[in-house]
């Protein structure tokens, strides 16, 4: 079969797109890793196997791909449709809706445990926690055990959940999670147990998971023999991106799904293993092929299609310091004249001032909005930029920042949705009955306790007699339940009911009301992408909608606006021009990461991928002074700033505040009676 598209590859990334494929049509090959540097087209190598795949007669319904985001889930399956429809032709079809099984590690975990559910002995109807909500319930479990009340220096409900959630992911026992990772709390290493334990007993009694359940429960699945073949014979190839960024309790799921390695393949840098805070092991790269017998067929790919000569040789420049020997050697035949700028300021009001400047004059230039990036190692550092550019009316969506879902309101009518799919979800019953008139926690409370007994929580919510002082509130929200449960004016009707109920309550609770509907109407809008409530709560609550200038969700994709986006949050994207904030010591290292020398070889790796987003032009940023913004151990105050300690002056071009143009500053997943109890008891032992 003729195929055009491979034509544009280089023979390296032709070999991976071609491995174990045969002329048979399509032949499972052994494990496949492609680990490369940035910019190397491993992404673009992944989308064209999948493509190579589809059209030499693999069943796009039996192909995982797992991605970093969401976001990029989606962008991975239009290449491979674009891909498919070169050589299937455009309308053949084949790909609408039939790469089913794009997404990242936790929404396919979330989406393979509602189909084996009942196999392990969960109801099909859990709720998922986002971190906020899992704090909240390991806080109430704290003040059941009197944690708190007796012993002030007991670590805070954001520092259990950090280290509940690490011990997990890194499968690692928790006396040695509190050694390597928090010494200072070791002491309460006893009562951690105990709270652990008790937080787990609570989400099982409550019907919920946590975004760690989703793996931890798909590891249960995989790990007993009577299901592994099962979810694993669901797919003939396993494709993952990012590899270097997963953690332990990942690559445990991942070797358990494809024991032999037969149709896996894995990609990613180990030079920009940036989520090690989140418990992601760069071992699990390098470890890949031996992990097989024989071992994994690895591929390289040397030569940068991304940046110009003189950004790579930057990017290199700061990767070669490095601690760690990475050996890759990145090459590009893109010249240019022009070195990555270093721009020194006054301070950030100078800051957000030359790059509002500098990204108008690029698009009076015939760049697009879209095309320029700022990027920045906290999402805070952002704040002046963001109040400029709305001063300015340049529209922008920022990554990785304050979602749109973490506001009261939107948190007030999910919890009703929520609540409806699983009336034992605790955190989502207090959220709401809260609101009522006349109904405290204490109320709520009780409330909560008799219907969760109950093999009909609903039913037996409308049995319950009308609490004093709550009105004519109760019988309307009785109502709203009992419709719910019925479910019968389908979704996404079901939203707009629930809206519509909760508006009285928005009124009565926030006098800026107006804005807050245009959200709710937001949200509507969102609802109506998704199938069915399920899936709508399911993958909002796993990675929500980013914020946008005008505070209304998404943005609109045919519009143009500028991207924000903390360098976490911009792995594996490019853009003509990027532009960095506060690259200064203190900033990028972090003050708060230089306590070890692993902390600081992560900077130094998450330095080297914000710059190698850049295709064409990158502008460092440097304030002499900045505003640290709580996160310096001495409060929010003016700090004195030197440029970050990670780049090679020679690779740089220096400006300094007046040698740019002022002008304009202004105007501008065996029996399952038996399965049931080994999952349960598994957890709940092992805090034991
Ligand atoms: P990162 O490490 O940042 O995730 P990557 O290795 O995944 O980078 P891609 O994003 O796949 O790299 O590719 C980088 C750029 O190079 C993209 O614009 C892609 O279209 C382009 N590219 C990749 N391979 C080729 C090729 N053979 N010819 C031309 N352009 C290519
Ligand atoms: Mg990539």
């Amino acid at each position: 079969m003729s195929a055009t598209y491979l034509e544009k590859l280089n023979e390296r990334q032709r070999r991976a797109v071609e491995h174990g494929i045969g002329g048979d049509g399509v032949t499972v090959g052994g494990p496949l890793l492609i680990i490369a540097g940035a910019g190397s087209g491993k992404t673009n190598t992944l989308a064209h196997r999948v493509a190579h795949l589809i059209v030499n007669g693999a069943d796009p319904r039996r192909i995982l791909l797992m991605t970093f985001s969401r976001r990029a889930a989606a962008e991975m399956s239009r290449r491979v449709e674009r891909i498919c429809a070169q050589v299937l032709g455009a309308g053949s079809g084949v790909m609408t809706d039939a790469l089913a099984w794009a997404g990242t590690f936790h929404g396919i975990g979330a989406r393979l445990l509602r189909i084996y559910a009942e196999q392990i002995g969960l109801n099909v109807d859990f709720t998922i926690h986002d971190r906020e909500d899992s704090a909240d319930l390991l806080n109430v479990v704290r003040h059941e055990l009197g944690l708190s009340k007796t012993e002030s220096r007991f670590p805070t409900k954001g520092t259990c959940l950090a280290i509940y959630s690490r011990a997990v992911n890194s499968q690692t026992p928790l006396n040695e999670v509190l050694r390597s990772w928090y010494p200072w709390v070791s002491g309460w290493e006893q009562q951690l147990k105990e709270l652990f334990s008790g937080y787990v007993e609570a989400k099982q009694a409550q019907n919920v998971l946590d975004y760690d359940d989703l793996l931890l429960y798909w590891a249960q699945m995989v790990g007993d023999p009577s299901l592994a073949d099962d979810i694993g014979n669901r797919f003939d190839h396993v494709l993952v991106d990012e590899y270097q960024d997963t953690n332990k309790l990942q690559s445990s799921v991942l070797l358990a799904l494809k024991p032999g390695g037969r149709g896996l393949t894995v990609v990613g840098d180990d030079a920009q293993a940036i989520y090690s805070f989140r418990a992601a092991t760069v071992r699990n790269i390098l470890d890949f092929p031996d992990a097989f017998s024989p071992p994994a067929d690895v591929i390289t790919l040397d030569r940068n299609y991304r940046s110009t000569q003189t950004i790579l040789a930057a990017a290199n420049g700061v990767i070669e310091l490095a601690r760690e020997r990475f050996t890759k050697n990145l090459w590009t035949d893109r010249q240019s004249a022009v070195r990555p700028k270093l721009l020194t300021v006054k301070d950030e009001s100078d800051q957000a001032n030359y790059i509002v400047e500098q990204v108008l004059a690029n698009r009076e230039s015939g760049m697009l909005l879209k095309q320029q990036a700022v990027l920045f190692r906290t999402s805070s550092h952002s704040g002046p930029l963001e109040v400029e550019l709305t001063r300015r009316n340049i529209p922008f969506v920022k990554f990785g920042g304050l979602k749109f879902l973490d506001s009261a309101h939107v948190k007030d009518l999910l919890a009703v949705l929520r609540f409806a799919q699983n009336p034992r979800d605790r955190v989502a019953g207090f959220r709401l009955l809260q609101m009522l008139p006349g109904i405290g926690p204490q109320t709520a409370g009780k409330i909560l306790d008799v219907i969760a007994t109950d093999p009909e929580p609903l039913m037996a919510l409308g049995e319950i007699p009308a609490p004093p002082k709550s009105g004519p509130d109760w019988a309307s929200f009785i109502d709203l339940m009992l419709a719910l449960r019925k479910s019968d004016s389908g979704w996404p009707a079901e939203i707009a009911l629930a809206r519509s109920w909760y508006e009285p309550h928005l009124e009565r609770m926030h006098e800026d009301a107006e804005t807050r509907r245009a959200d709710l109407l937001q949200l509507e809008q969102i609802a109506a992408g998704y199938h069915n409530r399920e899936r709508f709560l399911t993958e909002l609550t796993l990675d929500p909608p980013d914020a946008t200038s005008d505070q209304a969700g998404v943005p609109l994709l045919d519009e143009d606006y500028l991207v924000l986006s903390t360098i976490h949050s911009a792995k594996g994207q490019e853009w003509r021009s990027v532009f960095m904030l506060n690259v200064v010591d203190g900033c990028i290292p972090s003050d708060l990461s230089t306590g070890t020398s692993d902390d600081l070889e992560e900077e130094r790796r998450l330095l080297y991928v914000g710059m190698t987003r850049a295709k064409d032009s990158l502008t460092l940023v440097v304030p002499q002074r900045f505003f640290t913004g709580g996160q310096h151990a001495q409060g929010n105050r003016h700090v004195y700033a030197s440029r970050t300690r990670f780049i090679p002056a020679t690779l740089l071009q220096f400006f300094e505040t007046g040698t740019w143009p002022v002008a304009g500053r202004e105007a501008s997943e065996r029996s399952a009676q038996q399965i049931r109890i080994d999952v349960a008891a598994r957890m709940r032992t092992m805090w034991k």
